[in-house]
């Protein structure tokens, strides 16, 4: 062996002894409520498709219909312009949310890496919940800003480092947070972070990945449901979950917009998203803005899961949305438990670090507004009676 090989096979082994080890398992209808896995049926808690929207037929039709303007876009928005269609799903989306602009981005993840590696550099400081996701992470790192991480959710902690760097004369601060938490599926303070973002006169940038579509009247988000989106300087989201789509976008003040054509490198030097995407998602806004019925039946299912874990025991964290963790802490115990579940018929992965914290290891189930009430119901039972034979419970 090589010193790589050794290397790579080290890593690999070690990880495999604590639990870590990560499958990528050959999977049908992966966003569907029941998926098949090796032959098998099983009810799937592990897909973003919180509206059920992935299969939508009427997605589909768009998408097709979209397809006959070329399979892909062939090269970047700043070299070859862009599709008409790109230009009237931006303005779309601005009046929508009710900002002024908005940008198409590839993915999320190049989303905020670009966002933040493009308004902050080596002179600011941002301050980000030490529970945000991993590209907000990595979008810090490529700026190069000093980096203030605040414990979950405390607002006492983010108070004193807005403090902190008051003192150290930084001039251009950015809060930087998740609306609804990934791994927790519980909500930031969002009212509390705007009351400081304006004491501390920072900007404000909020990830809605989990909350576009699903919170709010329209599915604006849930910067809207509270009534604080006016005061949001970077609104960010994705069409990968609640839209069943893919892409992402941003909504900020006009110039905040031509900022990010001129120097979002994730922006600039990546092709555009192909024409049946933007057919899909155009759709997909629609259809998520008359989808009242679609929240309704998801925030009712959310609710009657959590309610049915927390009776019987389980620890869900602060979970108060559609993502509902079941906590358990060590990795291998997690990783069993959820092997067992597939055997009884049900996917949910076991989110283990470095996705989240050391020692915070868990299940995590994700409701689809089309889950079936029988499978629910199945799914607990099955998920109690393992949870006492692990003595998680
Ligand atoms: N932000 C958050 C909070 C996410 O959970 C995710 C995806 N899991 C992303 C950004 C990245 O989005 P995408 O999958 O579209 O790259």
């Amino acid at each position: 062996m090589n010193s790589w090989e050794m290397m790579i096979h080290a890593k690999l082994a070690s990880m495999a002894e604590e639990g870590l080890q990560r499958e990528l398992r050959p999977i049908k209808d992966a966003s569907q409520p029941i998926l098949m896995y090796q032959g098998k049926e099983l009810v799937n808690f592990s897909s973003n498709n919180y509206l059920g929207l992935a299969g939508h037929p009427q997605i589909i039709a768009a998408q097709q219909r979209s397809a006959e303007q070329g399979a892909g876009a062939t090269a970047s928005r700043l070299i070859i312009g862009h599709d008409e269609e790109m230009e009237e799903l931006e303005e779309e989306l601005a009046s929508f949310h009710q900002h002024e602009a908005a940008l198409v981005l590839a993915n999320g993840y190049m989303a905020n890496v670009g966002i933040l590696s493009s308004f902050l550099g080596r002179h600011d400081a941002v301050f980000s919940d030490r529970l945000n996701h991993a590209s907000i992470v990595d979008g810090i790192r490529l700026s190069r800003a000093t980096h203030f991480r605040y414990r979950h959710g405390d607002l006492n902690h983010l108070e004193e480092l807005l403090k902190k760097a008051k003192t150290r004369g930084i001039k251009r601060q950015l809060i930087v947070t998740d609306s609804v938490f990934s791994m927790d599926g519980d909500i930031a303070p969002l009212r509390d972070i705007v009351f400081l973002k304006q004491k501390y006169g920072t900007a404000l940038l909020i990830d809605e990945a989990h909350a576009g579509g699903v919170f709010g009247k329209h599915g604006e988000g849930l910067a809207h449901e509270l009534q604080i989106s006016e005061q949001v300087d970077l609104h960010m989201g994705t069409f990968s979950k609640a839209y069943g789509v893919y892409g992402a976008y941003v909504l900020a003040r006009k110039e905040w917009i031509q900022y990010l054509h001129h120097t979002c490198r994730s922006f600039i030097y990546t092709t555009a998203l192909p024409p049946t995407v933007i057919g899909g998602i155009r759709q997909a806004i629609q259809l998520v803005k008359e989808g009242m019925n679609l929240r309704i039946d998801l925030s009712k299912k959310s609710q009657y899961f959590r309610d049915e874990l927390v009776k019987a025991g389980f620890d869900i964290g602060g979970s108060t949305t559609q993502i509902i963790p079941v906590c358990i802490g060590d990795e291998n115990t997690t990783l069993t438990f959820s092997r067992k579940l597939i055997e009884r018929g049900i996917m949910s992965v076991a989110i283990r670090p470095p996705t989240v914290p050391k020692g915070t290891a868990r299940l995590r189930f994700s409701l689809m507004a089309n889950h079936q009430w029988e499978n629910i119901q199945s799914a607990l039972v099955a998920i109690k009676e393992i949870g006492k034979e692990l003595e998680v419970i």
